[in-house]
């Protein structure tokens, strides 16, 4: 009979490596299958959404800014250093992640799972079967992009095209500038009418003649003075080589190629949640977001399986937010398994 491990964490964002860090500190001494990236298939970069981000400017602690890659690569480090152990390519690794050495695709993704029965079984991408009482899913959610190379390089370099308003909108380059958002729903219009505060002008780019947003959202963004919308187009090309200078815009109904200069593209066009994998293990909501059973908590429909971050939060969606579910999911894992007698 193969060990049965105490806690499996799946996921290597903000929210896996500190549930990782509070089981491990448990002296749970967790597993974790960190995964490979997603959000950019052209990037073998583990450590979730923020491998994406340049400067992240406001997770507490960091009153210069940090960035992305470091702020992982430390949050892998500590959970290491109380004892968590990595699925890798040679075996259980205790490697940390280097952002200076490239990030070779050394972790392991959870092809499948299974939780009809205890031990719960995790499955991983080279078909080794990992046994476990209890199991905190950590996989978080994708950005959805336009899918433009432009805009992933302008993305990825920090040269003015995002996917959060939230985490990079107060950025000094976008403060009284002309910025677009591209997308039609809630959180197109959530984002524009933020950025309202930075911005000169905010334009909203739909492809259609008419916002999905809900119509006190869209009337709001539409009686704001800064926002202008900009029907049936669609983003052609990001236009810059260093820096984002304007958008080749396509008219959806004539076919007509247009250019807006701006100095800001945010992409808002829904996020994708990881939960492909868990083929019906879990009870997920409308949206493939995992339902969590009581909202304070981090319970599944499943007893004995967690969930942390993106993965179980479509509103939040912050660094911070989810690190601090992964905390509360390593500590509810912990009772749990108090109460079945594991220690
Ligand atoms: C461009 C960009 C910039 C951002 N900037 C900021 C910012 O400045 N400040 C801020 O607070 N937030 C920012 N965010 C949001 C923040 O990155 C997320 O809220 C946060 O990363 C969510 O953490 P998470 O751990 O839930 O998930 P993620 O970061 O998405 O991590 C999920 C992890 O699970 C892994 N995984 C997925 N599927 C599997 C599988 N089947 N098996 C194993 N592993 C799997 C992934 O590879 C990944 O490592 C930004 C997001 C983006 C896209």
């Amino acid at each position: 009979m193969a060990n049965i491990e105490k806690v499996i964490i799946i996921g290597s964002g903000p929210a896996g490596w500190t549930a990782a860090i509070y089981a491990a500190r448990a002296n749970l001494s967790p597993l974790v299958l960190a995964g490979r990236p997603k959000s950019v298939p052209s990037l073998v970069l583990p450590g979730g959404q923020l491998m994406l981000t340049t400067e992240v400017e406001n997770y507490p602690g960091f009153p210069q800014g940090v960035t992305g890659p470091s702020l992982m690569a430390a949050l892998e480090q500590q959970a290491v250093r109380f004892g968590t152990r990595i699925v890798t390519d040679d075996g259980l690794s205790p490697d940390v992640s280097n952002p200076d050495d490239g990030h070779t695709a050394k972790y392991h993704d959870c092809k499948a799972v299974d939780f009809s029965s205890r031990p719960f079984k995790v499955i991983g991408e080279d078909d080794t079967t990992y046994q476990a009482h209890s199991v905190v899913v950590a996989t978080g959610a994708t950005a959805n992009w336009i899918g433009l190379e432009s805009e992933q390089r302008l993305a990825l370099s920090g040269g003015g095209v995002s996917a959060c308003a939230v985490c990079d909108g107060a950025m000094p380059m976008f403060r009284d500038k002309e910025l677009a958002v591209v997308g039609g729903g809630d959180s197109a219009i959530e984002e524009a009418t933020y950025l309202t505060k930075f911005a000169s002008k905010v334009y909203i780019i739909h492809r259609r003649n008419e916002l999905r947003a809900s119509k006190i959202m869209a009337r709001r963004a539409m009686d704001n003075p800064k926002v202008e919308v900009l029907w049936n187009k669609v983003v052609d090309e990001v236009l810059g080589d260093e820096r984002i200078t304007g958008l080749r815009l396509k008219d959806t109904k004539t076919g007509e190629l247009g250019e807006r200069a701006v100095s800001g593209l945010f992409v808002a066009i829904g996020h994708t949640p990881a939960t492909q994998f868990l083929a019906g293990q879990l009870e997920l909501n409308e949206k493939g977001y995992i339902k969590l059973k009581d909202s304070y908590r981090t319970t599944t429909s499943v007893e004995g399986v967690f969930a942390a971050g993106d993965v179980a939060d479509s509103v939040y969606r912050q660094a911070i937010t989810a690190a601090a579910m992964g905390c509360k999911s390593a500590i509810d894992a912990e009772r749990w398994l108090a109460d079945q007698g594991i220690q």
